[in-house]
């Protein structure tokens, strides 16, 4: 898109400047320019008395769209190890093709990874692409995105997805860069759109209020990150045929400016995604000593302790323990809500847990909607009768 100025009919009135909230107007050499603050919002074309602006659609492909098939999904994997959420994104890419019927293949990216690829035999997949380089042991975002981009710019797939996590957020932005294609990070949910057989990328915006739509029109592939748990893992299915294509990693272009000097294990670190049991506590907790109490119910349940923006807006615990739409989305087995309310945000991070306890005093809270098991009571009641007898039956 670009806005286009008819000269002949241009009277340099100056109302389009006026009007424009971004100073991207200007007069130069009695001529009118528009500069880079452009944002295309159109209100000089509305303004303009003379139509002598106009909001023009410039269809610029940069790349033929026709020789790109095939949805591909990142298979992230650690220490040797295929990561879960790679399970998650296979979901996501086999349920795009049941709308779009192209092929899915995975990238597995590593030392030693091809292994993985049997993994993923069982689940449905199409292809897999294997680049195992010693090189590629730990990971660096050059060297991977690299490694990325040369598969994509080999084989040209349709739609790349991948995981919203550390690793996908740290290099997939990069691949994008260096294929010149666009990228929506942090999807909460990707579709396919039934016209025009575009892929659909959906993700709050402005501070979660809206839900955007965003599609990629001229440009291949169509690239997102999708937050993990938005997808469940793929269930394993007959075994199915899988092609293993492996690739040379083509180092001309590395540089290679990181050098890894060790590995030190971060103790404590909160994997709130990965936890199987969750204990968040909300503004019913009052204070930040109170969250104690919440730690020692999640750790005698050997969970992690989650919380609602209104106990992290209070500063009484740190913003990586925000589960809901603007925090963290989980998927334990079990959820238990002390002192949350429920409002929609924090259910859209929460409700698609296996099972939901909530703990409150006001019957009426929302929360109860979605709990499996409702608790009417005093958080500071019901959490040390919980935290007692549960030390009790450990004795037994
Ligand atoms: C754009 C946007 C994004 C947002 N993103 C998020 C998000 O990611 N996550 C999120 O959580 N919120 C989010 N919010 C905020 C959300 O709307 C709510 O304000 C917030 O979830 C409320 O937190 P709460 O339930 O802890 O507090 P409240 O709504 O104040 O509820 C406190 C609850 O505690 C109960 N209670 C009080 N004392 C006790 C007691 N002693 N025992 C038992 N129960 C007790 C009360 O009955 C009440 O139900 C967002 C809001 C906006 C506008």
């Amino acid at each position: 898109m670009a806005i286009r100025i008819i000269y002949e009919k241009c009277t340099l009135c100056r109302q389009c400047i006026d009007v424009c909230p971004f100073g991207a107007i200007e007069i130069k050499d009695d001529k009118l320019f528009i500069n880079e603050n452009c944002n295309l919002c159109g209100l000089c074309v509305k303004t303009c008395p003379e139509d002598a602006l106009i909001k023009e659609e410039k269809t610029i492909s940069a790349v033929d769209i026709s020789q790109y098939k095939g949805i591909w999904f990142f298979a992230e994997s650690r220490d040797g190890k295929l990561c879960p959420v790679a399970l998650e994104m296979l979901n996501a890419a086999l349920k795009l093709k049941k709308d779009l019927g192209e092929e899915v293949a995975g990238v597995l990216i590593g030392n030693n990874v091809k292994c993985l690829a049997d993994e993923l035999k069982t689940r449905g997949a199409d292809r897999v692409y294997v680049i195992d380089d010693p090189l590629l042991e730990h990971f660096k975002e050059e060297p991977y995105a690299i490694a990325m981009a040369q598969l994509i710019t080999k084989h040209k797939p349709n739609i790349v997805i991948a995981a919203a996590t550390m690793m996908g957020r740290a290099f997939i932005p990069s691949v994008a860069a260096r294929i010149k294609t666009g990228l929506t990070a942090d999807c909460t949910d990707v579709s396919i759109d039934p016209e025009t057989k575009l892929l659909v990328q959906t993700r709050p915006t402005f501070g979660g209020n809206l839900m955007a739509r965003i599609i990629c029109k001229n440009h291949r592939p169509q690239m997102a990150t999708i937050r993990p748990k938005m997808f469940d893992e793929v269930p394993e299915i007959e075994d199915s045929p899988l092609e293993i294509i492996l690739e040379q990693f083509n180092k001309n272009d590395l540089q290679d400016r990181v050098i890894l000097l060790g590995k030190e294990k971060i103790e404590n670190i909160i994997d709130l995604q990965e936890a199987e049991v969750i204990v968040s506590g909300g503004r019913g907790v009052k204070e930040p000593k109170n969250f104690a109490m919440i730690k020692e119910l999640a750790d005698l349940l050997g969970g992690a302790v989650g919380a609602s923006r209104a106990a992290v807006d209070s500063g009484w615990i740190p913003y990586p323990h925000q589960v809901g739409q603007t925090g963290k989305t989980v998927k334990p087995k079990i959820y238990i809500a002390c002192g949350i309310s429920g409002a929609i945000q924090h259910l859209a991070g929460m409700q698609t847990s296996d099972y939901i306890i909530a703990i409150n005093k006001d019957p009426d809270a929302p929360i109860f909607r979605v709990a499996n098991l409702g608790i009417v009571g005093d958080i500071f009641e019901v959490i040390p009768a919980l935290i007692k007898r549960i030390k009790e039956n450990k004795k037994c």
